[in-house]
């Protein structure tokens, strides 16, 4: 075995063997993989080698359509056959709301390039002979589907990765992994040790005990799942006959069901509702190429529902059924990248969906390690979208109920219930009793909106039974003020010495003076987006940052690897030990006024001014600055004080009609100012320019800011893209996200985020088109449930357009 590497690679299933081959294909090739048994000793070797471009995640469907488009080079360079059958494949719907939900995806393939079509369920019944027409209500036909030999494709990385030069040491176990003093990994094996610069956790099946080995606890879970085979079926043998083609894929939503051919036979398989997680705290080292006792009770229901919707299996014999466990994440989306606090630790694991994804995932990590960053945008897949938070229990919870809703709707104003509450801060029990109808953000109970007495969400597509409450919520704001909980935001402090000048580096903007505020971008070395804050200067030397609650653990990965060595700077995450009320709308002030002894007077404490003062009796950080566009302040206040804080506000606002507002009142208010929010229309894949935070880049400062060349090129060659807000002539629903956006007559762009803006009662959406097409005046039309709606560029806010409000 080698003693040096410049990576160790530990696990060889389809994602170590893919990150192997990435690595070499990118130039790597001091690069080796560890695998204690043959490749393929984990959930890789049982797959039913399914693979599909649809994701609920765009930026996760492109990765999937990577992967598949792989095959052919790695088998081309390997000599290696990968058994790819692309065969394609029918969605079935059986109700009009997945039939809904379908349009939704269509309309994404749009602009992601991924060929699907609507068709009738008779049309699916000439393609896939097998389903009755009459159980379901439509189809979408998808040309990218098909099925694969698992084994041949680990095997087609592994080997084009050892013609690129790198190596594959087999029957070689990792048994721990200890820090060097110089940063670097010593990675000791049962066949001696090896010193990497980096170590990838591709460990499967035992990716958590690999995490143990630095101290990490990583939120994954396996989870049995089983597929059975029939006997050869002569509704198979005569398909084939007849067309000289295989039975195309199919996955039955509603059924919960995926199915192909299999030889001459049929392969079903389901993600059962009575479902059963495996190993819970501990894979056992001595599991590999062993499967698990089948429980055919466990699916029953979903077989019934399967032999009705596909009559010919009620004539054929079973002939296996395979049970065997994969890992799943809480959300069901694979874990990468670096991990906080461990520079040179990487985790590719939690993939469920290795044949689809595989690929995306080697790729995105070996551009991470090698160029700094994953060239795509991985949101939904980093690792970082995890906290502490995310505990073993926790992780129980939640992928028990990700595997049993695996094919199920999520609606747009769907909460999941598992897991929760975990994190609540102390005023939610108080909000909770006034009706407040939770959410949750990164683990913390957030209150949407406000119910009255037997009112609750009625889940749908279109709008729906919070409507007009949250239509009161916005009017509370805009007619007088509002009253909301903001302790989901990330909140930062930044001290030392050496802070101001590390901040002038960290942060594009221009520093504010002390008692200032500013709104704060923060890019890439590529001058693309990282993050977008509210930067205070309580005290020179003292620096207060707000920012994307889920973007915490993400940001402070890249802040402390960008931390100067000297200590002298320190950033902490404050989470919640420091929570957040705001209050917004033209009597903000009088509120604040009445419980503060400072002078809050617009003279004295101005548009983005920040100070401590004292809130009743409770000390808290007071921001003139509101994410709703009118009058107003964000508090931030220590938990203990919350209650206190929270009590000293309602009672002052009782004069004013003080009324609470949720965050989806908030989405609508932000909406009529066109303000954007990180993860929707901030994302590490746009430019400042492009994204229309430039007038916060200070170009011309001093500091040599992280991407300041790129986004100096950036203005001046003027960014390919525009944020836009637009006004849709939509009925009943508005856009949710990821809809395209049409321009004469062709997808020209997609939509980043929408909803009602219930003050200026108007549909509007926020989208990225190209620069090119991002003044014209007519043209639009942006489409909602398989619908085009016009839409109209909003030149200006529809609300306070000249800050009349805000800056009052
Ligand atoms: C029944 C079933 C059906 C499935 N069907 C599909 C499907 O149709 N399509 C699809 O895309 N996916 C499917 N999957 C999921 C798919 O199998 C997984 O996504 C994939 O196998 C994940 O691969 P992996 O490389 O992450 O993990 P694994 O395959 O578990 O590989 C991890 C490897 O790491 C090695 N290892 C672990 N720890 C160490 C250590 N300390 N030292 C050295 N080596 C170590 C293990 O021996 C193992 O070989 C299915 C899974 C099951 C169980």
């Amino acid at each position: 075995m080698k003693s040096h590497a410049k990576v160790v690679v530990i696990g060889g299933g389809v994602v170590g063997c893919s990150v192997l081959f990435h690595l070499a294909r990118h130039g790597w090739t001091d690069v080796v993989l560890l695998e204690r048994d043959e490749l393929t000793s984990g959930s890789t070797w049982h797959a039913a080698g399914g693979m599909h471009t649809i994701n609920g995640d765009p930026n996760v469907a492109k990765l999937q359509k990577y992967t598949i488009s792989l095959y052919k080079e790695i088998e081309e360079l390997s000599g290696q056959a990968t058994g790819v059958h692309l065969t394609g494949g029918v969605l079935l719907a059986a109700t009009e709301a997945r039939l809904d939900w379908l349009r939704g995806v269509v309309a994404k393939g749009r602009y992601l390039g991924i060929d699907l079509e609507e068709i009738s369920p008779n049309e699916a019944a000439e393609l896939m002979p097998l389903l009755d027409p009459k159980q379901f209500v439509g189809a979408v036909r998808n040309k990218e589907d098909g099925h694969l030999d698992p084994s041949g494709v680990t095997h087609a990385y592994a080997k084009a990765a050892r013609k690129l030069g790198a190596e594959v040491e087999r029957f070689t176990k990792v048994e721990d992994i200890v820090r060097r003093p110089d940063g670097s990994w010593r990675v000791i094996t049962n066949k001696g040790e090896a010193v990497a610069e980096h170590v990838v956790n591709a460990g499967g099946l035992w990716a958590r005990e690999v995490g143990r080995m630095v101290g990490l606890e990583l939120p994954v879970l396996a989870m049995e799942h089983m597929y059975l085979i029939t006997e050869d079926m002569p509704e198979v043998a005569a398909w084939n006959q007849k067309t000289g083609t295989e039975i195309i894929h199919a996955v039955d939503f509603d059924g919960e069901l995926y199915l192909r051919q299999e030889r001459g036979g049929m392969l079903m398989g389901t993600y059962e509702k009575a479902n059963k997680p495996w190993s819970e705290f501990q894979t056992p080292w001595n599991f590999g190429h062993e499967l698990l006792e089948p429980d055919i009770d466990r699916i029953a229901p979903s077989l019934e529902v399967g032999f009705r919707h596909f009559p010919a299996f009620q004539n054929t014999g079973i002939k296996q059924i395979i049970n065997g466990p994969f890992t799943f994440a809480p959300d069901g989306n694979p874990l990468v990248g670096p991990v906080r606090g461990l520079p040179g630790f990487w985790v590719a694991c939690g993939v469920m969906a290795g044949f689809s994804q595989g690929g995306g995932v080697g790729l995105a990590l070996s551009n991470w390690m090698i160029e700094g960053d994953p060239g795509a945008d991985i949101w939904a897949m980093d690792v970082a979208r995890y906290g502490d938070w995310a505990t073993m229990a926790y992780t129980n919870a939640k992928v028990r109920e990700n595997y049993s809703r695996r094919f199920s709707i999520r609606f747009p104003n769907e909460e999941l219930p598992a897991g929760r509450p975990l994190k609540t801060t102390p005023v939610y029990d108080a909000l909770s009793a006034k009706g407040a109808q939770w959410g949750v953000s990164y683990g913390l109970e957030v209150p949407l909106w406000y119910a009255p007495d037997g009112v609750r969400d009625e889940f749908s597509w279109r709008r729906s039974s919070d409507f007009d409450h949250v239509a009161k919520e916005v009017a509370a704001v805009r007619g007088g003020v509002g009253l909301a909980e903001i302790s989901n935001f990330a909140k930062y402090a930044v001290t030392g010495e050496g802070a101001a000048a590390w901040l002038d580096r960290m942060l594009a903007c221009k520093l504010p003076k002390r008692g200032r505020m500013t709104l704060a971008p923060m890019l890439k070395n590529d001058g693309r987006l990282i993050g977008d804050f509210t930067l205070a200067n309580i005290d020179d030397g003292e620096w207060f940052i707000a920012g994307s609650g889920i973007a915490e653990q993400y940001h402070m990965r890249w802040f402390e690897a960008h931390l100067p060595k000297n200590g002298s700077v320190r950033i902490e995450a404050l989470g919640q030990k420091l929570t957040g009320l705001a209050i917004a709308g033209p009597k903000a002030r009088d509120v604040l006024a009445k419980v503060t002894r400072a002078d809050v007077s617009n003279a004295a404490f101005p548009f983005m001014a920040v100070a401590r003062m004292d809130i009743g009796m409770a000390p808290c950080l007071v921001g003139r600055v509101s994410y709703t566009g009118d009058l107003g302040y964000e508090i931030w206040v220590a938990p203990e004080y919350q209650r206190a804080a929270f009590g000293a506000l309602t009672a002052a606002g009782e004069e004013f009609g003080i009324g609470l507002f949720g965050s989806r009142a908030l989405n609508a208010l932000r909406l009529e100012k066109n303000y954007g929010s990180w993860a929707r229309e901030y994302r590490p894949i746009y430019g400042p320019l492009e994204a229309g935070l430039d007038r916060f880049v200070a170009y011309g400062k001093e500091a040599d800011f992280i991407g300041k060349a790129a986004a100096l090129a950036e203005r001046k060659q003027g960014g390919k893209l525009r944020l836009r807000a637009f006004i849709v002539d939509a009925a009943d629903a508005d856009v949710i996200g990821d809809e395209p956006i049409w321009f004469d007559g062709a997808v020209r762009g997609w939509v980043t985020s929408g909803g009602y803006a219930h003050h200026a009662k108007r549909s509007v959406a926020m989208g990225y088109v190209p620069r090119e097409i991002a003044d014209e005046a007519d043209g639009f039309e942006i489409e909602i449930l398989g619908k085009r709606h016009g839409a109209r560029i909003q030149s200006a806010p529809l609300f306070d357009a000249n800050f009349e409000r805000m800056r009052a």
